[in-house]
């Protein structure tokens, strides 16, 4: 089936996770990287965009943006 039918479909969803950008990366970091991002997110002295460039560094592409509405909560994460 095409990606049009698939569209047109009155079934049709759009594929949204129940997570949010930052949860889906961390499910692909390695367990130190993880442990060092989840600290990054916690520590409120830590801006998101530094965080964010801290990321691209490794390869791992996340706005600020992001990363400061998942720290708010505001994601859909959810709270
Ligand atoms: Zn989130």
């Amino acid at each position: 089936m095409g990606l049009l039918d698939e569209l047109s479909s009155e079934n049709y969803r759009p594929p949204k996770g129940p997570q949010c950008s930052v949860a889906a990366l961390t499910q692909r970091l390695d367990k130190e990287t993880l442990v060092k991002f989840n600290a990054a997110l916690n520590n409120s002295a830590a801006p998101a965009a530094h965080i964010a460039d801290a990321m691209e560094e490794l390869g791992y592409f996340i706005s600020g943006d992001t990363i400061r509405r998942h720290r708010k909560g505001r994601c859909r994460c959810g709270k």
